[in-house]
């Protein structure tokens, strides 16, 4: 029997699991996470990347590697944000399919066959868990996650509402995803625009396992503007049809002031004037602001620096290695 073959076929299933200051829920996630695989699967295999954690997620990784013979890890130079994560997870892994999860335990490792049904009856190349209550979350977080659906959905015509990133993907998927050229990337509009068959499977957001969660009000708002300009050219678009309209806006004016100067009353103009100017003066400032988040945006993929740094990497023999 040729045991070397055997060892290194691709397993059957990939974990990626984007992790920043997970140190204390660690342990418990990967016991959850490998119960249940021994469960569900023949051969499996986990990527834990951690994400430049200021905690010791590492160091709590590294003495999980004995316990876990299926454990690998991959660590930043710094924090690069969840994308890049959970890019980096999906270049090194090797099964047929990829999952996506969470290393706080907000997503059950519980739905995992549900993930793996549909994809092995061969009917989604997709399977994409949906939010069904996020109770858990604070009211805060349900408001941000709210506004920054819907304005994706006015935006993009993207529907995420209940979308999280934990999702299966197929090989076919996760290598279409890998062969993009682009830089800033959004994982979660990225595979629904692939438009490979999709199934959803509800869930309940669960509490954290430890800690809180790591973003910031700033950082959801500059993941929100990358997203939208990485998905889609829309507002543009809409800053278009909005002199369009302003022009319409000038043009009945230009009839009140030329009916006001026949008339001899111009003065009375003063209040429509100074509306109309602040209104434009506004609308051109925005509209500068979208042009400038898209430069942005083209400046960064131009100069086309890596996603991420890795300082380290651990594989099979708990040793490390440099990249
Ligand atoms: N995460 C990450 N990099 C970051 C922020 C978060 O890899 O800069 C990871 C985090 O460790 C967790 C997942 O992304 O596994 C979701 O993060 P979090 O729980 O903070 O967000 P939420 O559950 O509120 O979406
Ligand atoms: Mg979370």
């Amino acid at each position: 029997m040729n045991t070397t073959a055997i060892a290194d076929a691709p397993p059957e299933i990939s974990i990626v699991v984007p992790a920043f200051n997970e140190a204390d829920g660690l342990s418990t996630f990967l016991e959850q996470l490998f119960g249940m695989l021994a469960q569900c699967c023949a051969s499996y295999e986990v990527w834990v990347v951690d994400d430049g954690s200021r905690d010791n997620t590492w160091e709590r990784l590294r003495a999980e590697l004995p316990c876990y013979p299926h454990l690998r890890g991959l660590r930043f130079t710094r924090n690069f944000g969840k994308e890049a994560a959970i890019l980096a997870g999906l270049r090194h892994v090797r099964g047929q399919a990829a999952v996506v999860m969470d290393a706080d335990g907000q997503h059950p490792v519980a739905l995992l066959p549900e993930l793996l049904t549909p994809w092995r009856a061969g009917n989604a190349q997709i399977v994409a868990a949906r939010k069904a209550r996020r109770d858990t979350d604070s009211f805060i977080s349900r408001l941000q996650a709210r506004m920054f659906n819907q304005t994706m959905h006015v935006l993009t015509g993207l529907d995420l509402e209940g979308a999280s990133d934990f999702r299966l993907l197929d090989r076919r998927v996760v290598d279409t995803l890998l062969a993009f050229p682009e830089k800033v990337r959004f994982f979660r509009g990225m595979t629904v625009w692939t438009g490979f068959a999709t199934t959803h499977v509800a869930f309940d957001v669960a509490p954290r396992i430890a800690g809180s969660s790591q973003w910031s009000t700033a950082q959801l708002t500059r993941l929100a503007i990358s997203a939208i300009t990485s998905y889609s050219a829309k507002p543009l678009g809409m800053i278009f049809r909005l002199g369009l309209l302003g022009m319409v806006a000038a043009f009945l004016l230009l009839l009140q002031a030329l009916y006001s100067w026949f008339g001899d009353i111009a003065v009375s103009g003063w209040t429509s004037i100074t509306v109309v100017v602040l209104f434009f003066g506004s609308a051109n400032l925005l509209g500068i602001g979208v042009l400038g988040a898209y430069l942005a945006q083209i400046f960064d993929e131009v100069k086309a620096r890596p996603e991420y740094l890795v300082r380290e990497l651990v594989a099979d023999d708990g040793g490390s290695r440099s990249p």
